[in-house]
């Protein structure tokens, strides 16, 4: 293989600039040709493509976002729209694709794959919902922005002597949430993988109460509901003072973490060794430190689940 692709779809994620990155750089070391897709399926579809060289890479992997950028593209789910990518691919005798993203964007390259046409998946989202690899890329620091926000809101909660119902995203994995509220020594944890007695979370805050606590941090993630419904029904069941913050879109920005960066230039280089081997359909991971591969429809067709002795010991921890 001498022509390879690399592209990031589907939300982004801090850390896929070094993904990107170590992408363009092995496979260069390794004397291939790099072309990078613009703006994910879209961008493939409508032949956004250009050659990247050594600096193109330059001073990116600090950087938070992507600087291929993203998109979504409903054509793409469309056997037309995947043959007009494949048709670009080969214009510009590209043998490979790597795909920097989400489940989403892993089943665009298992579908080019069934095609004929080699695609590895590297994951890269903040939610870290991806099976067959212990952490995606932008976990870590998205899990950092959150800490770090609630430390400031820890301040004026207890200045204030308030409970604050806090969203975190996650779409439908609660890894967000159960990381931040153990590191934030969160009350009570709400992810959608258990439920939650709610009168356990009111049981819980009235004896925080009762003891003198000046604050209590209650961690929703996005995929059970929101902080403004959760909060309304706190305030029916206690006469608790409470506050609501949604973290938004400031948990998808900012620069990597070094761990996000490391784990971002292992998966890269390690998808470049891969296509290399002729391998195909599958997507990269890490599991124990090491690095691991997969075949996509296999880890799609697993589902996400939580660490359940970590829940176990937020729950210990917040008695
Ligand atoms: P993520 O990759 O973060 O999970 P999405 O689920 O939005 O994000 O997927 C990103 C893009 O991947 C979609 O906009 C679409 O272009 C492509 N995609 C998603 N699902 C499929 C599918 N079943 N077949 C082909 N392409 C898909």
């Amino acid at each position: 293989m001498k022509k390879i692709g690399v592209l990031t779809s589907g939300g982004d994620a801090p850390g896929m600039n070094a993904a990107i990155r170590a992408v363009v750089r092995k496979a260069i070391y390794h004397g291939m040709e790099v072309y990078g897709v613009k703006h994910g399926y879209q961008g493939l579809i409508d032949g956004s493509i250009e050659k990247m060289e050594l600096g193109s890479v330059g001073d990116i992997i600090q950087r938070g976002g992507t600087v291929l950028y993203s998109a979504r593209c409903e054509e793409f789910k469309t056997e037309e729209g995947q043959q007009k990518g494949i048709d670009q691919l080969r214009k510009h005798g590209i043998e490979g694709l790597i795909v920097i993203g989400g489940d989403g964007s892993f089943r665009g390259a298992k579908k080019l794959t069934e095609k004929g046409y080699p695609c590895i998946g590297v994951p890269g989202t903040i939610d870290n919902d991806i099976p067959g690899t212990d952490y995606t890329i932008g976990f870590d620091t998205a899990l950092n922005t959150i800490t770090d926000a609630i430390d400031k809101i820890r301040d004026t909660a207890t200045s204030h002597e308030r409970t604050y119902v806090i969203e975190v995203m996650g779409r439908d994995a609660g890894d967000l949430a159960l990381w931040s509220g153990l590191a934030d020594g969160a009350e009570s944890i709400i992810v959608p993988e258990m439920a939650e007695e709610f009168d356990e979370v009111i049981e819980r805050l009235k004896r925080g109460h009762d003891r003198g606590k000046k604050h209590s941090i209650i961690i929703v993630a996005e995929g059970v509901t929101s902080a403004v419904d959760f909060s309304k029904r706190v305030k029916e069941a206690t006469d608790l003072e409470t506050r609501v913050t949604v973290l938004g879109h400031t948990q998808r920005g900012g620069s990597p973490s070094a761990s996000d960066r490391v784990l971002a230039s292992r998966l890269g280089a390690y998808a470049v060794d891969l296509i290399l081997e002729g391998k195909a359909g599958c997507m990269v991971g890490i599991e124990k430190n090491k690095l691991v591969d997969h075949d996509i429809i296999e880890v799609l067709n697993r589902k996400h689940s939580i660490d359940l002795d970590m829940y176990r010991l937020s729950k210990e921890l917040s008695i």
